[in-house]
């Protein structure tokens, strides 16, 4: 195939027909061996998105960045970029950029080499060089720092250099594989704050890679859960939280009560869950229908009430259709939020997390404590089995 008539310039319109994706990732396989790295993946990404994949550890994440920068082959499946399979675009000739992990600077390059390389190794005329690095080191705020080499810089400054080195050819596609992870976390939150800033005025498309889920909530507007090759959901950050689409995502994504059970019946929109531990639990309907009778209820730790036995908030738990009783057995102060664990009567463990909103909170329960919990049929979630 003829690769020079595959649009790579950025400058170019992004897709000819409106709301095509920029990106579509179609059926994409990798193996290594014999294991299955990416399984059969699909994904469609729009320009100017800040898409995030998120997954555990070995889940395929990064495999799926290289196969996108170019460092990889796909077994099967195609890369359709603005409408064109990219598979015989060399990866230096893509419109797609990958910032390492590790950032992968040159050590003996200054930081304004470093920034130029890939310009340099484009061709590009000596005064375009200039002009571009000196515009890159203004967006990442590295003014005065241009001759210094990487072993002079602290980690957020090679962090900032290696973006610049990413961006500096104008990609049409940022990958970014745990940008962040060498940055402690009073920097990691503020550099989240300026890749964002970064992206929305650039326009550019980001596609972060990253195990962190509060990373990926803060900077993405979309995020692809990854789990063993696969992608189990992709969803804004609010739906993946509290809508997620099974019981692994429930449990991957935050914190969250999980109670097996069987559903005894079914009217007036709500069904009753009979739960493995002799209670039963109302719950709304869900969306979509449940087709299994076996199924989990979920529920977030902070939607779950708490209060002393006999104390007054108790008053509202004694009205809650789902009401359950037991001991605190253990107590994490998070500063923002105290995670209470109970016993409950039935057996069964259920976690409650509440806000600190006052210093002194007198009403603060210990552990040993005998307690009510409550929570509306409307945060619960049902998942099938
Ligand atoms: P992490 O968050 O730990 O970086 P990841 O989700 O990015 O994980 P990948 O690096 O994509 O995971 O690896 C997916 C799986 O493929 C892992 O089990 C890994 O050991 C395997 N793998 C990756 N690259 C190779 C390779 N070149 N040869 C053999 N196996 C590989």
């Amino acid at each position: 195939m003829d690769t020079r008539n595959i649009d790579v310039s950025a400058q170019h319109a992004d897709v000819a027909v409106a709301d095509a994706p920029l990106l579509r990732i179609e059926a994409v396989s990798k193996k290594f061996g014999s294991f299955l790295a990416v399984d059969r993946l699909s994904l469609d990404i729009k320009a100017g998105e800040f898409f995030a994949l998120l997954g555990p550890s070995g889940c395929g994440k990064t495999t799926l960045l290289r196969i996108l920068a170019g460092f990889e082959t796909p077994d099967e499946g195609r890369i359709l970029l603005g409408g064109s399979d990219i598979a015989p675009v060399l990866p230096h000739e893509r419109p797609v950029n990958m910032m390492f992990q590790n950032y992968a600077l040159f050590p003996h390059l200054s930081v304004r080499e470093n920034i130029a390389f890939g310009l340099k190794r484009a061709g590009m005329a000596r005064a375009a060089i200039d002009t571009r690095v000196a515009e890159m080191v203004a967006l990442v705020k590295l003014e005065g720092m241009e001759k210094r080499k990487p072993d002079q810089l602290s980690g957020g400054q090679k962090q900032r250099v290696a973006l610049a080195r990413s961006l500096a050819r104008r990609p049409r596609v940022l990958l970014l594989d745990e940008p962040l992870a060498a940055l402690d976390k009073k920097l990691r939150e503020s550099t989240q704050q300026e890749l964002m800033e970064l992206q929305r005025r650039l326009g550019m498309t980001f596609i972060v890679v990253t195990h962190d889920q509060e990373e990926a909530m803060t900077m993405a507007s979309r995020i692809g859960v990854m789990n063993a090759g696969r992608l189990e959901q992709v969803a804004t950050p609010r739906d993946l939280y509290e809508a997620p689409a099974s019981r692994w995502v429930a449990e991957f994504v935050g914190d969250v009560n999980l109670f097996d059970g069987d559903v005894t019946s079914h009217e007036h929109f709500r069904l009753v869950v009979a739960t493995r531990d002799g209670g039963n639990i109302v719950v709304v309907e869900p969306r979509q229908v449940v087709t299994k009778s076996q199924v989990s209820v979920a529920i977030r730790p902070e939607k779950v009430k708490m209060s002393r036995r006999g104390s007054t908030p108790d008053a509202a738990g004694s009205q809650a259709i789902n009401r359950l009783e037991g001991v605190v057995t253990d107590v994490s102060y998070l500063g923002g939020s105290t995670v209470y664990k109970i016993q409950l009567d039935t057996g069964a463990v259920v976690r409650s997390s509440v806000a600190n909103t006052t210093r002194l909170d007198t009403d603060a329960c210990s552990a040993g404590q005998r307690v009510v919990a409550w929570f509306s049929p409307d945060d619960c979630l049902v998942l099938e089995r």
